[in-house]
């Protein structure tokens, strides 16, 4: 057996503990202790409380998350080039670039975000490109935590819910869908509170 076999809607992964049956399309729901992803162990996807395993060819076996800016749908991906925000809300990035050259690194890996170290250019070039790095890892880390704290308010918006420990996914982004216009107004003002500005001309100043 190859380490995935796929067969009829299901297929096992082979990690140090042995074999696992996956199921790829299983239901996902918001952990409401980490604000994280999780199958609840019928797939690869799981949230910070639970044990994260690895499995051969797979980059980020639970990077699904809620997008980062918004938390109100799923994006991610298993891969290390998933954009860890929503279309709106990259939708809205690429606006900003746009009109006022300025982005937020929403792409998982460096190169998504033009951010790399050239290994063959000279030491100044290089030094520059480490402190991108750098800022690239801290605001990436930032992004994270932010998108975290917005799940949890969103969260405490809705009473209903208050005693689950999960939410399935599809509850959660059928209860914050907005049509596409208040959904860019929803990234454009979840822009500005994570940035702390009350107007985008702030960015060009
Ligand atoms: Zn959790
Ligand atoms: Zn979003």
């Amino acid at each position: 057996m190859k380490d995935t076999a796929r067969s009829s809607g299901f297929f096992y992964v082979k990690t140090r503990l042995g074999w696992f049956v996956m199921f790829p399309n299983a239901p996902l729901f918001v952990c409401t202790t980490c604000f994280a992803l999780t199958s609840l162990g019928l797939g690869m996807q799981s949230c910070l409380c639970e044990e994260n395993k690895s499995y051969p060819g797979v980059d980020c076996p639970g990077g699904l998350i809620l997008c980062y800016m918004c938390a109100t749908s799923k994006a991610g991906g298993t891969s290390r080039w998933s954009w860890n925000a929503c279309e709106s809300c990259l939708r809205f990035n690429r606006y900003l670039e746009r009109t006022y050259r300025f982005t937020l690194p929403l792409g998982r890996h460096s190169i998504m975000n033009s951010i790399s170290v050239p290994l063959n250019a000279d030491q100044e070039v290089q030094d520059k490109a480490i402190v991108s790095m750098l800022q690239f890892i801290n605001t990436s880390g930032s992004l994270s935590d932010w998108g975290k704290l917005k799940a949890h308010t969103l969260f405490e918006e809705v009473h209903s819910w208050r005693h689950l420990e999960h939410v399935p996914l599809e509850t959660w982004q059928a209860k914050f869908q907005l049509s596409k216009v208040k959904a860019t107004s929803r990234s454009a003002q979840a822009f500005k509170d994570y940035l702390r500005i009350n107007d985008f001309q702030e960015l060009v100043r």
